[in-house]
């Protein structure tokens, strides 16, 4: 039976625009996306010279008879849709009727296939069908890609270099990996193991393949659900960061999917659990009924358009932040640096590299990791009750301070461990909880400025000021107007610090006006609350009494979120007793 059709042509159309081969990853992504169409449980990708020289894709799905292998290479043979509504709700990735006819026009292609029985070898040229011959009858398909534009030399030179070339194809696989725990994924690239998943159906498990211990042992799990929606999946402790958003993999019903939206709401719930300009590692599954998921977006891009997008969004950021709420604890001050490593992509494909071949000497080893693996979603669930416990705990620490050192920081003490604060961050953090706090109060508390002062400003700036200004009077700012293009202030809410209001009211008004073009009343209000905090906070060089930095201590412990200031920096380190006496060599 043929599970091939030929597609009409207004869909060969539709789907010809988005089909080009510009890079050797795109061959791996149509032949593994074939593969997986076929059922494949086991997928291995080998490449030379990062694909350069030869693509293989080697699956064990159901392979294909004579006929079907022929007519793969047909132009606009596709086996998984028939009709453009269809688009969307394919449940199979396919989507590439055009691939293997554009690919075998500018390469060389042999394709041998079976479904158990007898075996089919296609050997084909440019396009041109060479020979079709009998082969061996393993069950699944191998593709092998040699001579990739050798008739359109020009293109050749638009391949980059073999690390390149070969760190697409690693972040491809790497993505779909996550997006598809239950298949054995693998990449070579001459002979090198860059990338190796058991297909273990476990996504934790799968996270630690690609990303080693130090992020899987650090990640924690999620689960929400709304009417719309179902999220499940793992995000990183913000001690995991990195430079750029290609760590946030978000997978909606089966699918990598990029959307803007989603990732704004995943960072805004690690606001002031990090530094601005560095991102989380996460892994979201988002279900939802395909009906709310656009179909006029191409499918073979990873954009997509939702409706009820707003509501998705709220369910993440609440979802994440909840989640970190409810699990972070005092960081070690021992381990944190390790952890913090940050690499960029060219870096984790240099290391995998390095690791990988380190991996394979070491194979004895090798077995020993995997067999502590499968204890690791275990050891998290058990961990995770205990740490809710222990974060309960801490709320009501009572840390005793013993001192200043470098009138820049705090050692502290408890029954258990040794502290160390930086007096600005623990400062500003309680400040900026107690500012975001005072915003949400329905009584506006409200002190008269004992000489109000005028702010001028050009026309522009006046303009989107008095646009804006409600907001402040909101919250209980006294603006009024004072001639040309001036205003002045005559009364503030009382949560500013005596002695900087007038540096306060300036730097606020700045923002203000400085905010983009569409003003955020949330972003602009927490923006404001970090600035100010920042502002009306202890310094570092500065002398605290005994007295002061017991209450600091006190009014820290009560924060929703101790950990950090509100740009993210740490603002307590612990030593525990058991650390300082291994230190000291009391214990080995
Ligand atoms: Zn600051
Ligand atoms: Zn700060």
């Amino acid at each position: 039976m043929s599970k091939i059709r030929v597609m009409n042509e207004n869909m060969a159309n539709m789907i010809a625009a988005g089909e080009v081969i510009e890079k050797c990853a795109s061959i791996v992504k149509e032949l593994v996306e074939n593969a997986i169409d076929a059922k494949a449980t086991n997928i291995k990708v080998s490449l030379v010279n990062g694909g350069i020289a030869e693509i293989k894709v080697v699956d064990n799905g159901q392979g294909m008879d004579k006929e079907d292998a022929v007519l793969a290479f047909a132009r606009h043979a596709t086996s998984k849709i028939y009709k453009a509504d269809d688009l969307f709700f394919i449940e199979t990735l396919g989507f590439r009727g055009e691939a293997l006819a554009s690919i075998a026009s500018v390469a060389e292609v042999i394709l041998e296939t079976s479904e158990g029985e007898v075996g089919t070898r296609v050997h084909i040229k440019g396009g041109e069908i060479l020979e079709v011959t009998a082969s061996e009858a393993r069950k699944g398909t191998s593709f092998t890609v040699t001579n990739l534009f050798f008739n359109t030399p020009a293109r050749l030179k638009y391949l980059k270099s073999e690390v390149t070339e070969c760190n697409n194809s690693l972040q491809f696989l790497e993505r779909l990996a996550l997006s598809r725990p239950e298949i054995a994924l693998s990449l070579t690239n001459n002979d090198k193991v860059l990338l190796k998943t058991s297909g273990s159906g476990n996504l934790l498990k799968t996270i630690h393949e690609i990303y080693g211990l130090n992020v899987s042992a650090n990640m924690l799990p999620i689960k929400a659900f709304d009417d719309d929606f179902e999220i499940n999946g793992f995000i990183a402790k913000p001690s995991i960061l990195k430079k750029n958003r290609n760590h946030m993999h978000t997978i909606v019903n089966g699918r990598i999917v990029r959307n803007n939206d989603i990732n704004r709401a995943i960072n805004d719930a690690y606001n002031t659990y990090k530094h601005e300009g560095f991102y989380p590692v996460v892994v979201i599954n988002i279900n939802v009924d395909p009906t709310l998921v656009d179909v006029n977006i191409h499918p073979t891009k990873q954009d997509i358009k939702m409706s009820k997008i707003d509501s998705l969004t709220n369910l993440l950021y609440r979802t994440i932040k909840d989640t970190l709420y409810d699990n972070l604890l005092i960081p070690n001050a021992l381990y944190e640096e390790e952890k913090n490593e940050i690499k960029n992509d060219f870096e984790i494909y240099q290391s995998e590299c390095i690791k990988k071949d380190e991996d394979e000497k070491a194979n004895t080893q090798n077995e020993q990791m995997v067999l502590d693996l499968d204890r690791i979603p275990v050891q998290l669930s058990e961990s995770k009750n205990e740490e809710n416990v222990k974060n309960e705990e801490f709320k009501h620490l009572k840390l005793n301070p013993i001192g200043q050192v470098h009138r820049t920081y705090i050692i502290a003490e408890d029954a258990g461990n040794m502290y160390i604060l930086d007096q600005h961050a623990a400062h500003e953090r309680v400040n900026y909880e107690m500012i975001k706090q005072k915003f949400h109060d329905a009584e506006v508390k409200v002190t008269n400025m004992l000489v109000p002062f005028p702010i001028e400003m050009n026309a522009a700036d006046y303009l989107t000021f008095m646009e804006r200004k409600s907001t402040l009077e909101e919250l209980g700012f006294g603006i009024e107007e004072f001639g040309i293009n001036t205003i002045v202030v005559k009364s503030h809410p009382t949560w500013l610090k005596e002695g900087y209001e007038e540096e306060s009211i300036r730097s606020i008004v700045d923002l203000v006006i400085s905010k983009e073009q569409k003003f955020d009343k949330d972003k602009f209000l927490d923006s404001m609350a970090k600035m100010v905090s920042c502002k009306m906070s202890v310094k570092a060089n500065e002398d605290l009494s005994q007295t002061e930095m017991e209450k600091l201590l006190d009014d820290l412990m009560k924060c929703d979120n101790p950990y950090n200031c509100c740009h993210g920096r740490p603002s307590i380190m612990k030593y525990s007793t058991y650390e300082l006496e291994k230190m000291f060599r009391r214990v080995m």
